[in-house]
This record gives structure tokens, C-alpha cells and sequence, in this order.
């Protein structure tokens, strides 16, 4: 379920982030940085060559304890070289984006960005096209998750489509996880059972990204 919905007329002046860009231990960074590193070399699922991935810097942020996880890399993503930049990750952008906060204008401010499968499941006759990952990929990049959200240990973890709710789910974190639709068209029939509409999903997510946002200002605040 969504976070409780706000309205949000107008931001304040955003505060310094000294307090909270310290969230890291330094181990931890150092840590996070080798399994980036990691996971750019990793070859283990042969039905993903050439392991096309996002490369370390579209990570987004660690300074929030926000997480956000995605199925996998989609192709367009891919080559503008920014998650969630295809039709469905669009969406999500432009959820936040109908905040207009000064700070916190694009998901890496928000964020640290990541999927479930780290590499492009590209469609078996085109290239360019995704599919969904497979079990046995799903399953094979498990451990890169887990360490994710174990170095990470995030306050909150939003995730999109199911198979981002059942792998998060299967890591059995502390941080509290909420669970989205995946935005695009193929889960057209889960977003009606959910939402009254399409912009009303929409709208929610908005909503749920004003809440995150608003315990960022407070934490911010009480520091
Ligand atoms: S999907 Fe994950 S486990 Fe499979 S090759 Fe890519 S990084 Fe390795």
C-alpha cells in the first residue's frame, strides 16, 4: 500500500544536507563501491550476454535511506545511460517531477537506484527490446540485492512490478517496503485493481514521493 497520500502546496527553503549525507559509514561505502565493481564484472547468467548494465554512476544516491528497485535495465535506460528513463520509468520520473521540490528534482536525488536483475533481458528476436527476467537470473543476482540492501540497510524500500516485491521480499529486509505496479502497459489490468485510474496511479506515487521527502525535511530538521 501506498504511503498516506499529502498534498503539498509549496516547499520550504531545503536545509544543508551535512547530517544526513554522513548516513553511510565509510566501510560501507567502500564496500557498496567493490560490489558496483562486482557486479559490472559479473558473467554468471549466460542467457544475458553481452551483460549490458548501467554503469556506477547511475546509481543515484546513498544519502537519503531510501532504495528504490526496479524488474531489470531496460533497453532505452540503457542508452541514454539513466535508470528508469524508458516509457514506464518515465512515470516514475515524472512523478516526482510534478513536486517541483528544489532539492530533490529527479530520482538519483531521491534515491539509491537499483533492479532485481542488473543486466539487459533483451527479447530473443530483437535485441533492442526487453523481456522479463528469468527465474533462473532472478535468482542468480539475488545475492547482488541482498548485499545492496545490507550495506545500504535503507529506512524505506520502494519497489516496482512484482518481481521487484517478491525478490525484496525474499531478502526479508528490516526497512519498511512499499510496493508499486509495475507503470507500464503489460501491467495495465494490476493498476486497475489497484487504482481508479491510471493518473490516480499515478498520483500515489506522487503522493507516496511528497511523503519521503517531507520525513527527509523532518529528519533534516531534528538533527
Ligand atoms: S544478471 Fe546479475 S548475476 Fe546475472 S550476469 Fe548480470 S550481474 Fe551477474
Amino acid at each position: 500500500m501506498p504511503l498516506r497520500h499529502r498534498q503539498i502546496m509549496a516547499w520550504p527553503m531545503p536545509k544543508p544536507l551535512v547530517q544526513i549525507e554522513a548516513r553511510l559509514p565509510p566501510s560501507s561505502g567502500v564496500l557498496l563501491t567493490k560490489l558496483q565493481r562486482d557486479i559490472a564484472a559479473c558473467r554468471l547468467c549466460s542467457s544475458l550476454t553481452p551483460w549490458r548494465q548501467f554503469e556506477s554512476n547511475a546509481y543515484g544516491t546513498t544519502s537519503t535511506g531510501y532504495v528504490l528497485v526496479g524488474e531489470a535495465p531496460g533497453y532505452k535506460s540503457l542508452v541514454k545511460r539513466r535508470r528508469f528513463t524508458g516509457p514506464a520509468g518515465m512515470v516514475i520520473r515524472r512523478a516526482l517531477q510534478q513536486l517541483a521540490h528544489p532539492r530533490y528534482r529527479d530520482l538519483e536525488d531521491l534515491f539509491y537506484l537499483t533492479d532485481v536483475v542488473k543486466c539487459h533481458p533483451a527479447a530473443a528476436l530483437q535485441s533492442t527490446a526487453n523481456r522479463a527476467p528469468r527465474r533462473a537470473e532472478i535468482h542468480s543476482c539475488a545475492d547482488h540485492l541482498l548485499q545492496e540492501i545490507h550495506l545500504l540497510q535503507p529506512s524505506i524500500i520502494l519497489t516496482f512490478g512484482k518481481i521487484a516485491a517478491e525478490a525484496v521480499a525474499t531478502v526479508k529486509p528490516l526497512s519498511k517496503v512499499v510496493a508499486f505496479p509495475h507503470p507500464s502497459p503489460r501491467n495495465q489490468l494490476t493498476i486497475q485493481k489497484h487504482y481508479a485510474s491510471r493518473k490516480a496511479f499515478e498520483e500515489a506515487i506522487s503522493a507516496t514521493f511528497g511523503e519521503l521527502i517531507a520525513q527527509l525535511e523532518q529528519r533534516s530538521f531534528h538533527a
